[in-house]
């Protein structure tokens, strides 16, 4: 890692420049789409594809409460109004029973997630957005590498969002993000908005942003693109031990993989009651665990305006009193899955016990 850095040092090109066209080209062929875009972050990624799909004040986009923070940030910071479609509560993903009844005459744009690596149902989204004109843009932010019958997403909505935040399954060493597409329009309109709407040096055909990807980042990314296969395989031998060793034991909900769906466990997030009590068994085994995410977005303080309230979503809420998420990365230890399947399990079947 540390050579392709130096390469990118001793060339001066840190912004954009062909270590960004080069892994543009390498993970644009990784997603099977003709065109990536290297943009300064995920949430940028969101935001520049619905600018250039034209959302705006007055319009309303639909995705899921159950989701990081940005999914719908980056709606709001387009004028747009965010709408909420409760997940499935099995995959954690968009709901497709429930989108229908969300669209107006107002619905732009549709934001499936692909929550934790496991991809939304696409194919009933696709058909329902084709139907009625809007467009599908899909946030695999926490999905490289996932398929969904067989198709990498990114490939499947008309664009792809992706963030190599430091802690996804393809991560930077700092800030840094991509749209797929097939659209060569829409390419070149973020290419465009993504360097402050220049189409050559000085001449601005529209108002854009300073969203750039930079030399290192690209430098690095392509190198680890390399490795995420491997790496993606590696959290799917984890995953089924969890699986393998946990299915049996009563009081916890599994995450599970759809017939249609080849997960990349960004995330394994298990549903147990007594969350705390399983936290602090955790802990005290010194073993790392998270909550991806206790709030559900239409209850944060910053959306109080929507007027949505408790009780609207109630897959996402009971998802959020529920989940914790437990160590999933590549480099874990056999010893390591060992003992964090042990503490689960001890304190689940000692709680049964009581
Ligand atoms: C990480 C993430 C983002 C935002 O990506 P950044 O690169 O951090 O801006 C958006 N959506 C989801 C679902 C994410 O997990």
């Amino acid at each position: 890692m540390r050579r392709v850095i130096e390469e990118v040092i001793d060339s001066g090109e840190f912004c954009l420049g062909h270590f960004v066209e080069d892994f543009e080209r390498d993970f644009s062929g990784y997603c099977g789409t003709r065109e990536a875009i290297g943009v300064g972050s995920g949430t940028d990624a969101l935001w520049l594809s619905m600018m250039a799909l034209g959302v705006g004040p007055g319009d309303e986009v639909i995705t899921v409460p159950m989701t990081f923070f940005a999914t719908v940030e980056a709606i709001s910071m387009t004028g747009a109004k965010p709408v909420f479609v409760d997940v499935d509560e099995l995959t954690y993903t968009m709901n497709p029973d429930l989108l229908e009844r969300a669209i107006t005459s107002k619905t732009k744009a549709i934001i499936p997630v692909h929550l934790f690596g496991h991809p939304a149902d696409m194919d009933p989204i696709l058909e329902i957005a084709g139907r009625f004109g809007i467009h599908v843009i899909e946030d695999a932010s926490q999905a490289h590498g996932t398929r969904y019958k067989g198709r990498k997403v990114g490939s499947l909505g008309v664009v792809g969002c992706f963030s190599f935040y430091p802690a996804k399954n393809l991560g930077a060493i700092g800030e840094g993000g991509a749209v797929t597409t097939d659209n060569s329009s829409i390419a070149e309109k973020i290419r465009r908005f993504r360097n402050h709407g220049q189409t050559s040096k000085n001449k601005h055909s529209s108002v854009g942003w300073n969203s750039r990807l930079d030399g290192i980042q690209a430098a690095v990314l392509a190198l680890k693109l390399k490795r995420l296969d491997l790496n993606n395989s590696l959290r799917r031998n984890v995953a089924k031990r969890y699986f393998d060793a946990l299915k049996s034991v009563g009081g916890l909900r599994l995450p599970i993989e759809a017939e249609f769906a080849f997960h990349s466990y960004h995330i394994f997030a298990i549903q147990v009651e007594d969350r705390a009590h399983v936290m602090n068994a955790l802990d005290t085994g010194e073993i790392g665990h998270s909550v991806h995410y206790p709030i559900p977005v239409h209850l944060q303080t910053a959306y109080l305006s929507l007027g949505y309230r408790a009780g609207d979503f109630p897959v996402s809420e009971q998802c959020a009193g529920r989940f914790l998420s437990i160590p999933v990365y590549p480099e874990l230890r056999s010893e390591e899955v060992a003992a964090v399947i042990d503490t689960v399990r001890n304190c689940l079947v000692t709680a049964a016990a009581n």
